[in-house]
């Protein structure tokens, strides 16, 4: 199989990270924080350790504002309904997922809160900000913003969203699921209240992994209550992070294998990674740009920026059956479709026919795209 779906999760995973996983539940398959005795402390540290390593990965100030998730979706979660109150008003960008526009949308159903979408206009970012500026209003409390389209791959202008949010003493939450691991993310410098990352696309962990980074000192509620193997004679949850937000036993493979992966991101150096996948788009985008009735999204003045994905369509036929011809062509796994990300196909215009997107990892050689444009070419 050539895989080219790694926005959807990477494949194959590094040597390291299923060594970690596979050690994990031999040497630490016991549970932190819940026993007095060697194995259960010894497993507790480990699971410091790895919150360390995330702490140092994105620049954060300290290890306990680490919450580890099933997942994206779970921390995008936990952000919105821990923050949001009855009243509250929040805005997101056109090209979000739908990770973040159904919460929403089931908590505005509700009628606890009302949203805004600022459209992006992906070659101008005084446009896209001035759309978010626009829409705020005296109800506004958070923005919710991805660093990049998970279809397009285009960038958003996240530091200056997260600016203005502030002169407004907005929160902002910012979310990473498609640029961790490729994109430099530094909380200090770039002032996240949260970021949402998911471990098993570009940080190459499992998956049932994912973190909610914490940027700020304001403590949210809690999406799930239970135990936490602390205060155990107080009902109410833990008011200290990262006890408060982790109720439960704890995917220890799952944060092993995590912690795995983001050494071997920075082994490879967020910036080699990026260039060496930025370089296969840019090499396919080349050779596709002259295929008849084939049309590409990519950002003209601000390509360089942006994730290394690349969607397309193809003119007269669904997006789907174009990626399931690449299948049983030639084993290409691509996915074709809406990608979870149906308003931001609305606001580039591809609702109807979805788009194919291509998405390389740090294991995808010219080879691959080779095969990819070599089977394209007989589509039809
Ligand atoms: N946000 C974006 C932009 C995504 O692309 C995805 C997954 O594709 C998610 C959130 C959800 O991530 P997960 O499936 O890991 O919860």
């Amino acid at each position: 199989m050539i895989y080219l779906d790694n926005s959807a999760t990477t494949y194959p995973k590094p040597q390291q990270v299923i060594r970690a996983v596979d050690n994990a539940l031999r040497e630490y398959g016991f549970n932190p924080g819940r026993g007095g005795y060697r194995e259960s402390l010894k497993t507790a540290q480990k699971v410091y350790a790895a919150r360390e390593t995330v702490k140092t990965f994105f620049g954060m100030s300290n290890a306990e504002s680490v919450i580890f998730t099933c997942g994206c979706t779970h921390a995008l979660n936990i952000v919105m309904k821990g923050v949001l109150k009855r009243g509250d008003h929040v805005i997101i960008s056109s090209l979000e997922h739908n990770a973040v526009v159904r919460p929403l949308h089931q908590l505005s159903e509700k009628g606890k809160i009302t949203y805004s979408i600022a459209k992006v206009v992906p070659d101008d970012d005084e446009m896209t900000l001035q759309h978010f500026r626009e829409a705020i209003n005296s109800r506004t409390r958070l923005m919710i913003c991805t660093h990049a389209s998970n279809v397009f791959g285009y960038r958003l202008p996240v530091e200056r969203i997260c600016a203005l949010a502030h002169s407004y003493h907005i929160l902002f939450c910012l979310d990473a699921a498609q640029t961790a691991g490729v994109l430099p993310i530094h909380l200090t410098h770039d002032g996240y209240d949260f970021v949402c990352c998911a471990g098993h696309k570009y940080l190459y962990g499992p998956m049932g992994i994912g973190l909610l980074l914490i940027g700020n000192d304001n403590l949210i509620d809690p999406l799930i209550d239970g135990g936490t193997g602390s205060v155990s004679s107080d009902l109410a949850m833990p008011s200290f992070y990262p006890d408060r937000m982790e109720a439960g036993t704890l995917n220890i493979p799952g944060i092993l294998g995590l912690e795995a992966g983001l050494r071997f991101v920075q082994r490879q150096g967020i910036g080699q990674i990026y260039e060496k996948e930025s370089r296969l788009i840019n090499v396919l985008e080349d050779r596709l740009k002259d295929y008849q009735h084939l049309k590409l999204y990519r950002n003209s003045n601000l390509a360089h920026q942006d994730a290394p994905v690349l969607s397309f369509a193809v003119e007269g036929s669904d997006s789907e059956s174009v990626a399931g011809f690449l299948y049983k062509e030639s084993a290409v796994a691509v996915r074709g479709g809406l990608h979870c990300a149906p308003i931001a196909h609305k606001s580039v215009g591809t609702l109807s026919s979805g788009t194919v997107r291509i998405a390389p990892s740090v294991f995808t050689t010219q080879m691959d795209i080779n095969i990819l444009v070599n089977s394209l070419r007989k589509f039809r």
